[in-house]
């Protein structure tokens, strides 16, 4: 199946199956903002547990904080976001869409890549066992030709960002004949920088009123708040705060499903260090986020490290951890090495010390941070993207069949157990329900009736439930049922009263702390 129809399958699902909602969706829905469903809700809970777990159980030195949505305007006029906060954009003249002016040229360049790849699958295939790889990309000419023409690209992008040189940037468009999807045309006009913050106004009256900002990023909420912490928790540098927390962006381009949304969840840590140790803590934290996200099992060819062409104002190392996604290695999650740029910004324009004293140097200074930032979104996006499905199996009554099934790992998938009572009356519908009243404080249960077992099977699949569990006439005599498993489909037949030790096993968070 195409890559793209995997995505727009994917959806689809999440829709049909109580994941995600578009907002104010009765009304038409409103641009990039997305709400979540009943099994969505228990997926993205799920996966906050797993990264504030993984941060602030597993680490001594991690502390973690709720800070408020709205915040002194200043805060923002001390980050830079004010005057930086910015994405280049770019109209198409004919089609009146717009576009991010940088992501139509990284799609360029991943243009030449696909058509790289392309030649390495064909002679891979054609080649077998035999082929070398590396001799290929050295010698082939069609390989040489794109690889030079991605470099040359590249080379002339990252100076135009870096010179912050918007009429080149325009200029790559058109030289490299970039097209606007829609209209097919290369009427552009120029590009021009645009804040992404959201503002609105607080206070009762027009003349009192201040103007504030909803957070860009949670990240300001924790430098604002690193002296309280530190100074209440006795907090010792090294030291980190993790946050998750809502944040806002006018997103220029918002076409791309919960990807890249206006209003979004993060999941933050600011981890404190001493000056001139940062870029080893840089380090450890790249290699514990692979981990984490590796962690999940599927599979580690899918996830690289990209490193940024442009740093940040306040950054001196910033790397990408990207997932493949059915459109491509796309970002889920940021590192970046922060330097002292936000305390030092907090201390300057707030006119407070915000200093640590050492005691192991007998010194005071400004601490240096090393951040952590994922979107919960987009790691939901990515866990939908990598669980969903299609199977061919054959049906309880030899036919053919297609199986939609979600493998998310078990400790984050919403609903741990459906337990189906094979009818409703002869006492199998009451003896299901004790079942789930004996197991509904462990884990999430679902209690089904409806349709063949086979149906119901199917329906837990879509949703990604791990375990099913069938009760039937046997059950009443000799208090066992039936274990199914989603990714084997096999059974089993178990005492009822081993099941909680069964399923508790494979559903904790334990599984994949133990993989870290
Ligand atoms: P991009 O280059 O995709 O715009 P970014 O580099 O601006 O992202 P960061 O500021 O580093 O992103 O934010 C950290 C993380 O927050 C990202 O890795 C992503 O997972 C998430 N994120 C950022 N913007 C959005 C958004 N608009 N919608 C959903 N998640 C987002």
């Amino acid at each position: 199946m195409a890559q793209e129809d995997v995505f727009k399958k994917l959806v689809a699902h999440c829709k049909e199956y109580g994941f995600v909602f578009q907002s104010s969706e009765i009304y038409d829905g409103l641009g990039a903002v997305y709400d979540y469903g009943q099994n969505g809700v228990e997926l993205k809970n799920n996966i906050k547990k797993y990264w504030w777990d993984s941060m602030v159980l597993l680490h001594e030195n991690v502390v973690g904080i709720d800070s408020a949505i709205f915040m002194h305007p200043t805060i923002w006029k001390a980050s830079g976001h004010v005057d930086a906060f910015n994405d280049p954009l770019i109209d198409n003249k004919d089609s009146k869409k717009r576009y991010r002016a940088d992501v139509l040229i990284e799609e360029q360049l991943a243009k030449f890549e696909d058509k790289i790849e392309k030649e390495i699958e064909k002679a891979s295939k054609r080649f077998g066992d035999s082929f070398d790889e590396k001799q290929f990309r050295e010698t082939n000419a069609r390989v040489l030709e794109n690889q030079q023409k991605w470099d040359e690209l590249k080379a002339r992008f990252v100076k135009a960002l870096n010179d912050s040189d918007l009429d080149e940037v325009k200029q790559i468009i058109i030289d490299q004949e970039i097209v606007c999807p829609v209209s097919g045309t290369r009427n552009w006009t120029d590009v021009r920088q645009f804040n992404l913050m959201f503002s609105t106004d607080m206070g009762s009256t027009a003349d009192g009123a201040l103007k504030i900002y909803l957070r860009p990023e949670t990240a300001q909420g924790i430098f604002v708040n690193y002296l309280n912490v530190q100074k209440t928790g006795r907090m010792k540098i090294p030291f980190g705060i993790a946050q998750i927390g809502k944040a806002f962006r006018n997103e220029i381009v918002a076409r791309q499903f919960i990807f890249r949304m206006r209003e979004f969840e993060q999941m933050e840590l600011q981890f404190f260090v001493r000056p001139g140790s940062e870029l080893d803590w840089f380090q450890k934290w790249k290699q514990t986020r692979m981990n984490w996200h590796q962690a999940l099992g599927f599979g580690k060819e899918n996830y690289r490290f990209h490193e940024h062409d442009k740093l940040a104002h306040y950054a001196n190392a910033a790397v990408d951890v990207e997932y493949r996604f059915p459109f491509g290695f796309k970002e889920v999650e940021g590192i970046h090495s922060r330097t002292d740029f936000d305390l030092t910004q907090h201390q300057q324009f707030s006119g407070k010390k915000i200093q640590y004293f050492d005691p192991e140097l007998n010194e005071s200074y400004v601490p240096f941070v090393v951040e952590t930032s994922i979107g919960v979104d987009r790691m939901f996006l990515q866990i939908m993207a990598a669980s969903y499905a299609e199977e061919e199996i054959v049906s309880e009554d030899g036919k053919k069949d297609i199986r939609v099934v979600l493998r998310i790992p078990a400790p984050l998938a919403p609903v741990k157990l459906a337990v189906l009572p094979l009818m409703k009356k002869d006492g199998l519908a009451e003896k299901a329900r004790e079942i789930i009243d004996e197991l509904k404080f462990d884990f999430n249960c679902q209690y089904d009736e409806k349709d063949s077992i086979g149906k119901r099977y199917r329906r837990q699949d879509a949703i990604g439930t791990p375990f099913c569990v069938t009760v039937d006439h046997i059950t009443l005599e000799d208090h066992t049922v039936t274990i199914r498993y989603r990714d084997s489909m096999l059974q089993d037949r178990i005492a009822i009263s081993e099941l909680k030790a069964r399923i508790s096993g494979e559903v904790t968070m334990k599984k994949l702390f133990a993989e870290l």
